[in-house]
C-alpha cells in the first residue's frame, strides 16, 4: 500500500488529496495553519481546469459558486472606449469564483477529513532508501513513502532541493480587492476586462455565489514599483495611494476606483517575484507541485490552474506506477515543459499590458483590428492553454 504525505492544503494540495481519494490511495495532508484562511479575493478558472472539476465529479458544485465568463474585453486607461473584445470559444465553461469558496468546495468534497492535519508546519525532511522522515515544528517525526511539496511559493521542500534558488523581484506591485457588485458595473458582467496603461494595468471580473447571481467585483491592480515588497498576500494597502497611482480617463474605471476608496473592504498589496523554471522537481521519493514547483506571475491567471493540473496528473502517475520513484519521474516528465511555457507566457504578458509609447499605439491598433476582423484569432493565442485535457497525456 502506498502512503503519500502532502505538505500544504492550498488549492494544489487539496486537489491532490481529492484525486488520490478518488483512486483509493492512502494519504495524509499536513497544513501549517490552524484552519483554512478565508481569503476572499477572486480566481479565474479556465476550461483546462474546469475539465479537472468534471473528472473529480464536482463541476456542478463549482458552477453554483461561480460566475460564468463568456468572453474578454481590453480597454485603455487613456479613453472611455473598448480596444478589443472577443467571445470565448470552448465547449467547457470558464468560471470566476471566490478563492475561499473554491477552497471550501475542495475541502468539503473530501469524504474523510481525519487525514487532514492542521497546525503541522514541516521544518525539514531526510530522505532514506525506503522512506522519507518528516520533521514538524514541536511535533514527533513521521515517516512516509513519498513526500509531495504543495507548500506554495515559499516552499520549504523546494528550499531543500534547491538551496540556491532565489526569487527575483519582478518590479511590480499588485493590489487586490473585491467590491460589492453594483448596477453601474453591469457592462462587466459575463467577461474578464483588462484596462491597460503605461506601466500599469487593472483586471476586473464579477464573482458570484449562486450561479448567475453576481455579488462581487474582483479587482487586481498591478503597477510598476521599484520598491521591494514582501512576497506575502496579506500586507494591507493604502487605498488613497491606489487612487493616485491609477489615474485614467475611463469613467467606469474611475467610478470603480472611487468605490474602492470609499468602501470598507480590505485591500492588500504585495510584490510580484520571478522564479526561473527548475530543471527537475522529483528527487527519489520527493517531488514538488503548484507554486512550490513553478511560481509564476499572475498575468495569465494560470497559477491555480497549473497546480490543479499537476495534482490530477500526479495522482494518475502514482496510481499507474507500482514504484513511487518511477511515478514521480513520470509526473515531472509530463509537467515540466508545459508549466515552464506558462511561466514564460505570464511574464511576457507584462510587456503587452504595460507597453509604453509607440509600442502601446501599435498594440492598441493591432488588437482593435484583429478583434473587428476575426476575434477568434485572439482565442487562438490561448488555445494551447485552455484546450488542454489532463486525461490525454
Ligand atoms: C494577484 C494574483 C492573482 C491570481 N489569479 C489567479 C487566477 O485568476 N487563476 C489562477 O489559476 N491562479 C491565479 N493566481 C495564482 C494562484 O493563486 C496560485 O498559483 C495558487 O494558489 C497556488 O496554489 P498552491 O496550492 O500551489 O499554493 P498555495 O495556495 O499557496 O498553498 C500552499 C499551502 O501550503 C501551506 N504551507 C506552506 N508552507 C508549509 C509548511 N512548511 N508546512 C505545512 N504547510 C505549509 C500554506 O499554508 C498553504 O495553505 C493568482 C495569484 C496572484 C498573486
Amino acid at each position: 500500500m502506498k502512503k503519500i504525505s502532502i505538505i500544504g492544503g492550498g488549492i494544489g494540495g487539496l486537489t491532490l488529496a481529492l484525486a488520490l481519494q478518488q483512486k483509493a490511495i492512502e494519504f495524509q495532508l499536513y497544513e501549517q495553519a490552524n484552519s483554512f484562511e478565508a481569503l476572499g479575493y477572486g480566481l479565474q478558472l479556465s476550461p483546462n481546469v474546469v475539465r479537472i472539476f468534471r473528472k473529480l465529479g464536482i463541476e456542478n458544485q463549482l458552477a453554483t459558486i461561480s460566475h460564468r465568463c463568456l468572453g474578454f474585453e481590453l480597454r485603455s486607461f487613456d479613453s472611455d472606449g473598448i480596444l478589443a473584445q472577443w467571445k470565448l470559444k470552448s465547449d467547457v465553461p470558464y468560471y470566476q469564483c471566490r478563492r475561499a469558496d473554491l477552497h471550501q468546495l475542495l475541502f468539503n468534497s473530501l469524504e474523510d477529513h481525519s487525514n487532514i492535519n492542521f497546525s503541522q508546519p514541516l521544518e525539514s525532511y531526510q530522505q532514506e532508501d525506503n522512506q522519507v522522515v518528516l520533521n514538524f515544528k514541536d511535533k514527533e517525526t513521521i515517516t512516509t513513502q513519498a513526500l509531495i511539496g504543495a507548500d506554495g511559493v515559499r516552499s520549504v521542500i523546494r528550499g531543500v532541493l534547491f538551496p540556491e534558488d532565489k526569487a527575483e523581484y519582478a518590479g511590480y506591485a499588485a493590489y487586490r480587492v473585491i467590491l460589492p457588485f453594483k448596477d453601474d458595473y453591469k457592462s462587466l458582467w459575463g467577461k474578464a476586462t483588462v484596462w491597460m496603461g503605461e506601466n500599469h494595468h487593472v483586471v476586473a471580473y464579477p464573482n458570484g455565489k449562486g450561479g448567475q447571481k453576481i455579488s462581487w467585483l474582483n479587482l487586481v491592480l498591478v503597477i510598476k514599483d521599484s520598491n521591494w515588497q514582501e512576497q506575502s498576500w496579506t500586507i494591507p494597502a493604502d487605498k488613497q495611494e491606489i487612487a493616485r497611482n491609477f489615474t485614467n480617463k475611463s469613467a467606469l474605471l474611475n467610478n470603480i476606483l472611487e468605490d474602492l476608496v470609499n468602501n470598507n473592504e480590505p485591500c492588500y498589496k504585495w510584490g510580484l517575484f520571478i522564479h526561473q523554471p527548475l530543471p527537475y522537481w522529483s528527487q527519489g521519493r520527493v517531488t514538488l507541485l503548484g507554486d512550490a514547483a513553478h511560481p509564476m506571475l499572475p498575468f495569465q491567471a494560470q497559477g491555480a490552474a497549473m497546480a490543479m493540473e499537476d495534482a490530477y496528473i500526479l495522482a494518475e502517475c502514482i496510481a499507474q506506477k507500482e514504484d513511487i520513484k518511477t511515478a514521480l519521474i513520470k509526473y515531472q516528465q509530463l509537467r515540466l515543459k508545459r508549466t515552464a511555457k506558462v511561466q514564460q507566457t505570464s511574464k511576457n504578458n507584462a510587456q503587452i499590458f504595460h507597453a509604453t509609447g509607440i509600442k502601446a499605439m501599435v498594440r492598441d491598433l493591432g488588437l482593435g483590428l484583429i478583434s473587428s476582423v476575426n476575434g477568434d484569432l485572439l482565442n487562438q493565442k490561448t488555445a494551447w492553454i485552455y484546450n488542454y485535457d489532463v486525461s490525454k497525456n
